[in-house]
């Protein structure tokens, strides 16, 4: 049975006939309706985090909670914007970076990225700027990147990708399976993680095609020297497959659902109490 945790696109339905547009969303940012939760990334093994993904949401002060597959393709269209929407997500997480440090419990963040972000060739430098800002290391933050995204323009993402892994950033390939990957192109980018999209993952216990493509995404990724996540774990029997098949890290509603930091520090006390 599906836990009774809601995604942020299922909050947002009662908003359904309202449409955002590109002034109201970067008033949204300038007004901090927009806000991070973050869903924690465990060790198939151990069950330790590992990791957090940054989600974001925004609360409207009329329409409730709506989730980013309603605003993020909106902001994709337009350069500064989306560009504006990450540099704000960067700084939102690095102080929450820095507040999960002070209490003890600190975890790295992922970020998601466009691939319209992977255009702005001085974006490396500018995320450099935040981090000394912060006095957040490189190891305390990661980027996630869609596969579309990453495999639009193949020669500026491995310009913009090389940096950031010259850095020290984590850098996963999201949503693995759904795009259009070329293993050549794949070889080429600096990745250091797999994702595999939660659309094989909800259905590697009833399907044996999910189960192959699993099966050959966590092979893919431990030949290339990289990590395996699945994204998208519902329940134990998913968990317990997804460790028979070898995958190296999961997330999804089984393990936790995405939390505000509040929820987050609690979750993660238990948890390192637990180890
Ligand atoms: P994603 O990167 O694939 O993120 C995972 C999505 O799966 C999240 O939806 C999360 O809430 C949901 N999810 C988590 N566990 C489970 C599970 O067990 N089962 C199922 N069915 N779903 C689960 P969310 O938060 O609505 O985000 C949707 C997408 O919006 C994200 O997909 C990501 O592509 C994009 N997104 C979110 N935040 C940002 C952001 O700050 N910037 C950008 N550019 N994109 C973002
Ligand atoms: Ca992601
Ligand atoms: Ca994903």
């Amino acid at each position: 049975m599906r836990p009774n945790f809601h995604s942020a696109a299922d909050q947002s339905s009662r908003g359904a006939s309202w449409e955002p547009s590109v002034s109201r969303l970067r008033e949204a940012i300038d007004a901090r309706e927009l806000s991070l939760e973050i869903q924690p990334i465990v060790d198939a093994v151990s069950g330790q985090p590992l990791k957090g993904e940054a989600l974001v949401r925004w609360r409207h002060p009329e329409h409730g909670m709506i989730g980013p597959d309603r605003f993020i393709a909106l902001a994709e269209n337009n350069r500064a914007l989306i560009e504006k929407l990450l540099l704000w997500g960067i700084e939102e997480a690095l102080a929450i970076a820095v507040r999960l440090a002070a209490a003890g419990t600190a975890l790295p963040l992922a970020i998601n990225v466009s691939g319209s972000n992977l255009l702005d060739i001085d974006l490396p430098k500018r995320i450099m700027e935040l981090l000394a800002r912060y006095g957040v290391p490189p190891a305390q933050l990661a980027f996630e990147i869609t596969e579309s995204a990453a495999f639009g323009d193949p020669m500026r993402a491995l310009a913009i990708l090389s940096q950031l892994r010259g850095h020290g950033f984590d850098l996963a390939l999201d949503d693995f399976g759904t795009g259009y990957s070329s293993l050549k192109v794949l070889k080429q980018l600096p990745f250091t993680a797999l994702k595999i999209d939660k659309s094989f993952v909800v259905e590697v216990t009833i399907s044996s095609d999910a189960r192959i493509i699993v099966k050959s995404i966590v092979d893919l990724a431990r030949n290339m020297g990289l990590r395996s996540v699945a994204e998208g774990v519902e329940t134990r029997e998913v968990a317990d497959l997804l460790g028979t098949l070898g995958a190296d890290a999961l997330q999804g509603y089984w393990v936790a659902p995405p939390m505000n930091e509040e929820r987050l520090t609690q979750w993660l006390r238990v948890k390192r109490s637990a180890a």
